[in-house]
């Protein structure tokens, strides 16, 4: 059965590409209105082939991650997992990767039918017979991708979580709230959405030399907003967060913010039972505003001890100023982002190679997304460099100034309750893992007292 599917796809995907080859050519050829026959050409086939290629690694990278799929307990995760649920782990995965495989198929399927057969120039026309605003244009156009987007997507999410996250029992979602959850955050994506698009559309026609300029501004002032009032008016759409009332808990963590001088404004605890079992903390910082919210999740699998080892990893975070580094490292990648997108914009043919008779903003953007492929995934990995070195710095800082056996305890406790796979292939690993392996964090961690016993 899942063979045919394979070789179905395998099989549609070559009737496109053949066919879209020669039609493609022939449309090109026969088109008067293309100034720069080859260029627009050039641009088409490159919009292609790195969709293809991007589809092709992170396919590859997900295949080599299979490799290290065992069924007898590694040696090496003894400690960590016993043979039950080292199995159902390696279950959990295996399920995993098949819904991706076929979901991401689909996608790359659509994504190249509506590329070969210039459905978003289509629906720009179409658009075009009720205004000729380029912002509302711009908004219309933005809008029905993302409906069909839903539409498309919302199938599978219900399927991995009514049935993959279910059959693993980490599900607690009722259907009422699968479907709630949904509507809110489409209703989200279009109040926000619409507005910072119409902005950046609005500056774009008034402020063409420095339109890179004025958006940078703009997203950069969004997104801090965004981080300082994230937990406080998003999060409430959708979790309760009440203060930490378990006193004792509550004085443990305060005695241990003020022994390395945090002042702590807020303990929140948030009603994840309801969704997951699975568990988290987070801490959300800007300027006055700091606030640690643990998950009810996580106070329940972990003890006091535990609890506070993870705040204190949150709490190193903090201190080792990775906040403001990976704000940082966000704008200096909004900034060239914004800037190689100007570029483009002053070649109308990049939006013609998406079958545009004319240049126009959204096609554009569209385009432009995929071009930008190769710049996203540099970003991308730098972006897993930089956030797993973090990531042992801040287990450092537990280390020192708490009891380091306690942050060992809760992260073997934490992945295996969540069924983390604990051997990614390095390639993998190296691409998309944002958090080292709890393996290799324990050995840091034991590295640091061979270290500490030496000198
Ligand atoms: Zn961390």
């Amino acid at each position: 059965m899942k063979k045919t599917i394979y070789l179905l796809l395998f099989i549609l995907l070559n009737i496109i590409f053949y066919s879209a080859n020669s039609c493609a050519c022939i449309s090109f050829e026969n088109a008067s209105w293309i100034d720069s026959l080859e260029l627009t050409r050039n641009i088409f086939f490159s919009i292609l082939i790195l969709y293809v290629s991007e589809f092709i690694l992170s396919k590859t990278l997900s295949f080599l991650n299979t490799l290290n799929w065992s069924n007898e307990l590694p040696e090496e995760l003894s400690k960590i997992y016993d043979k039950d649920k080292y199995s159902k782990s390696m279950d959990y995965e295996k399920t995993k990767y098949k819904f991706s495989t076929i979901s991401s198929l689909l996608w790359f399927n659509v994504m190249v039918l509506i590329l070969l057969f210039s459905w978003f120039w289509e629906l720009y026309n179409y658009l075009h017979n009720f205004t000729s605003n380029i912002i509302l244009i711009t908004l219309y156009f933005f809008w029905i991708i993302t409906f069909f987007q839903t539409i498309i997507s919302l199938p599978f999410s219900y399927y991995s979580t009514f049935v993959i996250e279910e059959k693993f029992w980490f599900n607690k979602m009722t259907k009422k709230m699968f479907f709630m959850d949904s509507i809110k955050s489409i209703l989200l994506t279009v109040l926000i959405g619409w507005w910072i698009l119409a902005l950046i559309t609005w500056i774009y026609t008034i402020t063409w030399n420095s339109f890179w300029l004025y958006t940078w501004w703009v997203v950069t002032f969004f997104s801090v907003f965004m981080m300082m009032f994230y937990s406080s008016l998003i999060v409430p759409l959708f979790n309760k967060q009440t203060p930490l009332k378990e006193w004792k808990l509550r004085d443990e963590i305060e005695a241990f913010a003020s022994s390395v001088w945090f002042t702590l404004d807020n303990i929140y605890v948030i009603d994840w039972s309801k969704r997951s079992t699975k568990a988290n903390a987070y801490f959300s910082w800007f300027g006055p505003k700091k606030r640690i919210v643990l998950y009810d999740t996580l106070i329940s699998d972990l003890t006091n001890n535990e609890l506070v080892a993870v705040l204190a990893h949150e709490i190193g975070h903090y201190k080792r100023k990775h906040t403001i580094q990976m704000l940082v490292f966000w704008m200096i990648q909004t900034w060239i982002m914004l800037f190689i997108l100007w570029l483009a914009l002053r070649f109308p043919e990049v939006s013609k190679a998406l079958w545009a008779f004319e240049g126009n903003f959204a096609v554009w953007l569209v385009a432009f997304g995929i071009l930008y492929t190769p710049i996203s995934i540099i970003f991308g990995l730098l972006g897993s460099i930089l956030s797993r070195k973090n990531e042992y710095q801040a287990d450092e800082f537990a280390w020192l100034n708490y009891k380091p056996e306690k942050l060992k305890s809760a992260l073997i406790k934490l992945s295996r309750n969540n069924l983390s796979n604990l051997r990614p292939h390095p390639a993998y690993e190296f691409f998309y893992y944002s958090h080292p392996t709890v393996l290799k964090r324990i050995k840091a961690l034991d590295s640091i007292k061979t270290k500490k016993v030496k000198s």
